[in-house]
């Protein structure tokens, strides 16, 4: 176990499977054998991994079109490629977020289910109050929506920040027993806020991750005669295993050490205060991907609960933090990308230690509290973007070389006609070098352009045949490795990775992508995707399998439309692919890379009819985008108005001519950042 899969296309170490997952490979492996039978639903399914990763929200219907269940197995479903073709009709364009509501409601009532499931199980004597930490995706609709559909059980909100806690503030019933953690770094003014708010009746508990912030409370207390609900942020020392046991980062960074927390209790306690402390909290990263990693936090944590309830202080809550995955890939393993636990067994981890350790510590049970974000946020989003064009790597079969033409060619072509499946190893090897041979031989002079040509023709002929052989093997050698990705597609799609999917290129985060339509016939492409930015990071070459990650994603050829439109370039069918699992932390970075703004975004609401438009929020216009680099539209319009006028004096020129680039130019200030669809 642990060893490094020699697949092609797959770069990382292995994951590990359950039993269970090594009978379903074996399933697709078999599957891959029967290559010649006709392509179902099913096929895609398996490709695609959507049960893995979509489960309940997401499957393909008998059209082959995906399609959204927003309330799992309890509500209706819509087909998201008919979707996308009415807001299209609706002059909505993409690339397009579409936010589902109703699974936003859907992942908090799954979240407070599994812990009121977990706390009647154990018999916990107290109850699970969770909030939402707001940076997970900050967008007003959606802080909204959350507080609504959260009312029912109390759920609450985190901030991390001042601007956090305003929002907060602003969107929390005040009179009710959702709590507010306040966490982040504070100043006087964070403080007096949350401080205040109390007096409005807003739960707020701030939470101590700086001694500094402990003196500062205690000094606003006094002054407003407030008393504040404290809490103190814990370093944990826990160590876990596997990728995010070492690499969080967050346990070091923040909170306080033992003797820290010593002293804030030795602090409260000479001024008096010691029942102002409530709450202990602590936050071992994002994305855990391995249960062993959260029972060994939590069995730590329940201690030192149970130490500072004995120390004095008037404990009733214990802030578990955020960390509760989300499986991307859909393997179930303790990968990256991927969790070895589902939600349920998360609250019974939790609930059953906490109750365990305050049972021997002879303490009460405190009100559990937790701060998922990317498990609630996660599936709402979908992102639907468009293939504009595919560039493939040259695949005619090659003509036989004559006996006349140049030693370099017939080596090649003899190369070719002798690969086979012992030797494509040694074969790819002969034509790399006869290729490099052709080049140095052309650039002394020695070969025609043409030759040129017909050795590239040739050596990419060798590629595909070799690539063809070493799919069908279980092992490939090392250097052959990076033939999937030589001979990939490339799709350029309409989009930028950085404005849309910022983690995929900053983090390596990988999602879900896959076509939303045509499902039903077998992708025979094998493709990267690169987005519109001119930056060679824009693309994506990550994708998801069930065994580590896969370099290349299987796509369709374009369809050539049967009328081309004349006025416009496009030369095919629409090809629309969805980027799934993106609701959180993927839109709020409002990164400008290559000035491409925020993307239109729709909210849909399943309705008695089938659906509605809940909201839509129309993405940044050029002039909007120009703005935040403190570009005025005015002035640049003015400026190319003062040069065409220039050139007109000079007759460079024709007064139509000018007339034509003024209206252009004015007219794109007002577009979508994006290309513009049909
Ligand atoms: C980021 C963060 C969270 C949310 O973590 P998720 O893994 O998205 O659930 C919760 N609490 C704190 C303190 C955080 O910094």
């Amino acid at each position: 176990m642990g060893a490094k899969i020699k697949a092609l296309g797959k770069t990382h170490t292995e994951k590990m499977p359950t039993q269970q997952q090594f009978d379903s490979q074996e399933d697709g492996n078999r599957e891959q054998k029967v290559a010649s039978r006709s392509w179902t639903i099913e096929d895609s399914e398996n490709l695609y991994r959507i049960q893995g990763w979509g489960e309940p929200y997401f499957s393909i219907n008998a059209a082959g079109h995906v399609t959204v269940s927003p309330q799992g197995d309890r509500g209706g479903s819509l087909d998201l490629y008919e979707l996308v073709a009415a807001l299209r009709q609706r002059n909505i364009g993409l690339p397009l977020l579409i936010r589902f509501s109703d699974i936003l409601a859907d992942r908090i009532e799954r979240l407070n289910a599994a812990f009121a499931r977990a706390i009647a199980r154990y018999n916990y004597p107290n109850v699970y109050r969770g909030v939402y930490p707001i940076k997970c995706n900050q967008h007003r609709h959606i802080v909204e929506s959350l507080v609504r559909y959260g009312k029912p059980y109390q759920f609450g909100l985190e901030a991390g920040s001042k601007p956090e806690l305003m929002i907060a503030l602003a969107t929390l019933e005040p009179s009710s027993e959702a709590l507010l953690i306040c966490n982040g770094y504070k100043d006087r003014e964070y403080i007096e806020t949350a401080l205040l708010a109390r007096r409005l009746g807003h739960q707020t508990i701030v939470v101590i991750e700086q001694l500094e912030e402990l003196y500062v409370a205690l000094q606003i207390s006094k002054q407003l005669g407030i008393e504040p609900v404290l809490g103190v942020r814990g370093k944990l020392s826990t160590k876990g295993s596997g990728r995010w046991g070492t690499s969080t980062g967050d346990r070091a960074k923040f909170g306080l050490t033992i003797s820290e927390m010593l002293k804030v209790v030795d602090e409260l306690q000479a001024t008096g205060m010691l029942h102002c402390l409530q709450l202990l909290h602590f936050h071992i990263g994002s994305q855990i991907s391995s249960i062993s990693v959260i029972k060994d936090a939590i069995r730590e944590a329940s201690q030192i609960y149970v130490q500072l309830t004995r120390l004095g202080a008037n404990m009733c809550y214990l802030d578990v933090g955020g960390g509760l995955g989300v499986d991307y890939d859909g393997s179930k393993t303790n990968f990256y990308a991927s969790k070895n636990y589902n939600m349920q067994n998360y609250a019974n981890d939790i609930v059953a230690y906490v109750r365990d350790a305050c049972e021997q510590g002879r303490v009460n049970a405190p009100i559990l509290v937790s701060e998922s974000g990317r498990a609630i946020a996660s599936h709402q989003s979908v992102l639907i973007f468009d293939v504009l064009e595919t560039n493939d790597v040259p695949s005619t079969p090659p003509q036989a070389v004559e006996e006349t033409e140049h030693l370099v060619l017939r080596n090649l072509w003899e190369t070719y006609e002798s690969i086979n499946e012992n030797n494509y190893q040694e074969t790819y090897n002969d034509a790399i070098q006869f290729k490099e041979e052709a080049t140095s031989l052309f650039n002394f002079g020695y070969l025609s352009l043409k030759e040129r040509a017909r050795a590239e023709q040739l050596y990419w002929a060798c590629c595909g045949k070799i690539l063809d052989i070493a799919r069908r093997q279980e092992y490939v050698p090392d250097d052959l490795e990076d033939l999937e990705k030589i001979m990939a597609s490339i799709y350029y799609v309409n989009l930028s990775v950085f404005q849309s999917a910022p983690d995929s290129w900053a983090i390596d985060q990988l999602f879900p992508i896959m076509p939303i339509h045509r499902l039903n016939e077998e992708p025979t492409q094998r493709a990267i995707l690169a987005d519109l930015t001119c930056d060679s990071d824009g693309k994506i070459d990550q994708f998801i399998d069930l065994r580590d990650v896969k370099s290349v994603l299987e796509l369709h050829p374009l369809k050539p439309l049967e009328k081309p439109n004349s006025d416009r370039q496009k030369s095919h069918e629409p090809y629309y692919l969805g980027m799934f699992l993106v609701g959180a932390y993927q839109e709020i970075m409002g990164n400008l890379h290559n000035l491409f703004g925020d993307t239109n975004v729709v909210h849909i609401q399943m309705s008695p009819k089938g659906y509605q438009i809940e909201y839509l929020v129309k993405g940044d216009t050029i002039t909007e985008v120009l703005s935040y680099v403190q570009y005025k539209a005015e002035d640049l319009l003015e400026n190319i108005r003062r040069r065409t006028e220039q050139a007109l004096q000079e007759n460079r020129i024709t007064l139509k001519e000018s007339q034509l680039l003024l209206n252009d130019y004015e007219r794109s200030l007002s577009r979508y950042t994006y290309l513009v669809g049909e």
